[in-house]
């Protein structure tokens, strides 16, 4: 541990030596000569002193400093007590360093860190073999002109990292790689790469698989219904018991007809690749539509329903999808609210986007199950849902058509009081008027 020097101490050191000069030059008979001959002597001792540490710090090769009289002893043990300290910061610094690498070096992944200017800084094995990068070549360059790909160039362009993107592998398209951006230190980012062929082609089997059983399945769910209503209207003086089963059979029939119907809109809207920004739909007559549905559909409820919508909003989107959400909510309320209750349709333009809310003073739901709503087949009163023809995937397809069009579900609802489900489409996929 070194003590710096004290101020007093060298004050005094200094003093003792002018005094000594001044001594001298009283023995002499000459002080102005000998306290400048002091200084000359001082200053000639400084120099060389200067010249040493020069030397020391620019061509010495050792680490210790050379031994050196008052105040200059304390200003070598400094330096070297300063470049002790940094050697071993350096030291753990270049361990951090080796033991992230080998860390990343031993991830299945492929690894990239990246600056802000998205040029490559450093990149794992992985990285070389599955995305053909070569190292140290391809460091500095920009990671978006190695991997082309439009979708990740987009990716990248747009720095919103919260979801991961799936696309081909650029080695070889017949692997899914699944890209995950994430911020790493202050102004760089940590690119994790990974193979999800597997997953992918599983996901794809699993839509496939449902899109077909239910095409296969409508066919003789058509022929048992043409065959359930020629029996019914034939057989007019048919027991009791038959004229119950047939009329059993045929909700039945009619249920897992709409029970099909929905699972192939929601694997058509899964695997939908249409482009959102390339059609514009027109609310206003989607809602007229509606409305008349709804008319039909609360023949019996008699429920007050209002539709208060702003004809300008028009916006950009996929018109069955849309038309599909919208009708769910508004029919999900029709069937979920007590008979003479009230539901209002919104639809208006916010700050922040295109609004859209049913509001309905039903029973509500509790809040243990609104998480759960969107799940496929989840339903809050199994036996009631069945009872109003409810397949359990309306609020399914709802979500799947808003995250198409970049837009979540909201449900808020108190139980006695009614619910609200609502969802924001984003400004962008609103269409400005003309000459705007
Ligand atoms: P279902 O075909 O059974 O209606 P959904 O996915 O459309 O399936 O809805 C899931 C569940 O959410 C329903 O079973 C019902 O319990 C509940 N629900 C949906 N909308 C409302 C609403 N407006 N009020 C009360 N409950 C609702």
């Amino acid at each position: 541990m070194y003590y710096p020097q004290s101020w007093s101490r060298t004050v005094v050191r200094f003093s003792m030596y002018i005094g000594g000069s001044l001594i001298a030059g009283l023995y002499f008979d000459n002080i102005a000569l000998a306290v400048l001959l002091a200084i000359a002597a001082l200053l000639v001792s400084n120099y060389v002193h200067l010249y040493r540490l020069t030397k020391w710090l620019w061509q010495s090769r050792t680490m210790s400093p050379p031994s050196a009289p008052g105040i200059w002893h304390h200003i070598y043990e400094g330096i070297y007590h300063l470049q002790r300290r940094n050697r071993n910061k350096r030291k753990n610094l270049g361990e951090l360093v080796k033991r992230f690498r080998e860390g990343s070096e031993a991830l299945p992944d492929a690894v990239v860190v990246i600056d802000s200017d998205v040029r490559i800084v450093w990149c794992n094995r992985n990285a070389r073999i599955e995305l053909g990068l070569r190292w140290p070549d391809d460091s500095g360059r920009r990671i978006d002109n190695l991997i082309r790909h439009p979708k990740f160039v987009e990716y990248l362009e747009k720095s919103d990292f919260q979801y991961p993107i799936e696309i081909p592998a650029p080695t070889n398209p017949l692997k899914t790689f699944e890209y995950r951006i994430m911020q790493y230190g202050e102004d760089q980012l940590l690119l994790i790469v990974r193979d999800v062929s597997r997953v992918s082609h599983l996901e794809e089997m699993r839509k496939d698989f449902v899109a077909n059983v239910s095409h296969e399945l409508k066919t003789p769910l058509t022929v048992i219904n043409g065959y359930l209503e020629v029996l019914d209207s034939s057989y007019v003086d048919a027991p009791p018991i038959v004229s119950k089963a047939i009329q059993e059979m045929g909700t039945q029939t009619y249920r897992m007809q709409s029970l099909i119907e929905d699972l192939l809109i929601l694997s058509r809207i899964e695997s939908s690749a249409e482009r959102i920004f390339e059609n514009v739909v027109d609310m206003q007559a989607m809602f007229k539509q509606i409305n008349i549905e709804a008319e039909a559909l609360n023949k019996e409820k008699k429920h007050r329903i209002t539709f208060n919508i702003d004809p300008e909003l028009i916006v950009y989107g996929v018109e069955t999808e849309l038309r599909s959400a919208c009708s769910n909510l508004i029919f999900n309320a029709i069937h979920y609210t007590p008979p003479s209750g009230t539901i209002d349709v919104v639809w208006k333009r916010r700050a922040n986007g295109a609004y859209f809310a049913v509001i309905d003073n039903g029973d509500g739901i509790e809040d243990k199950h609104l998480r759960r709503l969107t799940e496929r087949f989840y339903r809050v009163d199994k036996a009631r849902s069945r009872k109003t023809g409810g397949s359990g995937l309306g609020l399914s397809i709802v979500k799947h058509v808003l995250h198409h069009h970049n837009a979540n579900l909201e449900i808020q609802s108190r139980v006695g009081q009614g619910s609200e489900f609502s969802f924001l489409l984003p400004v962008e996929l609103i269409k400005q008027k003309e000459g705007v």
